[in-house]
């Protein structure tokens, strides 16, 4: 039990995090943890429709891998894409989904987010993206987490991103990258084009 309310302690930091950076907006975004407790996962993610600006330890839905409510509240309506990728990811323990707007701008464009400088080892010029999926859907936790057997960050195609890290803030870290390498990138395309 002490470390799932640890758990629920960092999703709750992280959220309020993100959200003030910006990089979640209104009630969009979930953030989700695993710690394995008596052998069994277990698993701390944001519940539907509330702001992760305001939210307080008894908001955090707790869950097994299977998606079992452990808890009082809803879940968000992402749990099962959070659960799949926990399932092809032995070595995550932390996933945070945002609608940050740069990096979704790119999603709803027909131009591809470049890897920039300090992404760590270059797998390839573009982050890997996704066709797009109803959000919520059993089709979009599927298509995700395959796609992030690989990677530790993806675009879903007019929606948003998804990253994953060893612990919950690693995660948020790589999402805050990301959004700063599409600025930084839409910067320049609007740059190459006014000199
Ligand atoms: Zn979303």
């Amino acid at each position: 039990m002490v470390m799932s309310m640890e758990l629920v302690k960092e999703v709750l930091s992280v959220s309020k995090y993100i959200f003030e950076r910006n990089l979640v907006l209104g009630k969009a975004g979930n953030v989700s943890g695993r710690v394995r407790e008596d052998g069994e996962d277990l698993i701390a993610i944001t519940p539907t429709l509330k702001s992760l600006n305001k939210l307080k330890q008894g908001d955090i839905v707790l869950t097994n891998i299977d998606g079992d409510i452990l808890t009082d509240g809803v879940p968000s309506s992402e749990l099962q894409m959070h659960l799949d990728i926990y399932k092809e990811r032995e070595d995550i323990n932390g996933i945070v989904h945002t609608h940050s707007p740069y990096a979704t701008g790119f999603s709803f464009s027909n131009s591809h987010l470049k890897r920039l400088e300090g992404f760590g080892k270059i797998k390839s010029e573009y982050i890997n993206e996704i066709p797009y999926k109803v959000p919520g859907s059993d089709e979009l936790a599927k298509y995700a987490s395959i796609a992030l057997k690989y990677e530790d960050v993806l675009i879903l195609k007019n929606h948003g991103i998804i990253s994953v890290g060893p612990n919950i803030e690693e995660a948020a870290d790589l999402s805050e990258f990301v959004e700063g390498i599409a600025k930084t990138q839409f910067v320049s395309a609007i740059l190459n084009h006014l000199v």
